[in-house]
């Protein structure tokens, strides 16, 4: 495994230095973006670990200049509070994020998903997917919840089988908004809200506490495999 930290703290680089050891991970790492993006062109990692705040060019700005000619997965590292930020870079192409400071467990989960979505060269083909009692058959397009069949409307079910398409990786607001209403409304989040609500609703067994799709806050939602990524 290959990774390049694009990341100007000494004190992330060493973190990542002693939580991946060197027999599974051979990292390269950048103190600024102009260094990363080259170490991306020259290394061909598996994963990108990627600083948005960084000292010479914006950790956006490195993403978008990648995007142009490598699909790698990037999981961008942010700091808390800065949801705007996490937002733009899901939406520009960044696989997923870890807010700092982020614990052994959360960059292993990140990083397996991530890689996981990478090695599949086409989309999911899976005609069912099930976990944790709840089971969708995508080719039927029926959802059932411990053997008991969920009525949902046409716009709860392609809500929730984007979600599930896309199991363990947050999906903004936006890029939800985009699939199932359309590019003319990807600023409805209130909408999409109404939707979660009734889909929760009829979902989860405790909606307040919702065990299959997962709230980012201010980002997006996240649908959940029992792994618990
Ligand atoms: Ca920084």
């Amino acid at each position: 495994m290959r990774y390049v930290v694009i990341e100007d703290e000494a004190a992330i680089r060493r973190f990542l230095r002693a939580s991946l050891p060197p027999e599974e991970a051979e990292i390269f790492e950048a103190e600024n973006g102009k260094d990363g993006l080259r170490l991306v062109a020259q290394k061909n990692p598996d994963i990108v670990l990627l600083d948005l705040g960084l000292p010479d060019i914006d950790g956006l700005e490195v993403l978008r200049r990648m995007r142009e000619w490598s699909d790698k997965p990037v999981i961008v590292l942010s700091a808390r509070g800065r949801e705007q930020d996490k937002v733009a870079a899901l939406d520009g192409g960044a696989d997923d994020y870890l807010t700092k400071p982020f614990s052994f467990g959360e960059l292993t989960a990140r990083v397996r998903v991530a890689l996981r979505r990478s090695l599949r060269t086409a989309p999911p083909t899976v005609p069912t997917l099930e976990t944790g009692g709840l089971k969708i058959d995508f080719e039927a397009r029926q959802v059932f919840v411990n053997g008991q069949e969920i009525r949902l409307t046409p716009l709860e079910y392609k809500v929730l089988a984007f979600l599930a398409r896309h199991a363990g990786k947050v999906i903004t607001h936006k890029q939800l908004l985009a699939e199932v209403w359309g590019p003319a409304y990807e600023d409805s989040t209130h909408t999409l809200r109404v939707h979660m609500g009734a889909i929760r609703q009829k979902l989860e067994p405790e909606p307040a506490r919702p065990r299959y799709i997962r709230t980012e806050t201010g980002v997006g939602y996240r649908f959940l495999l029992e792994e618990g990524v």
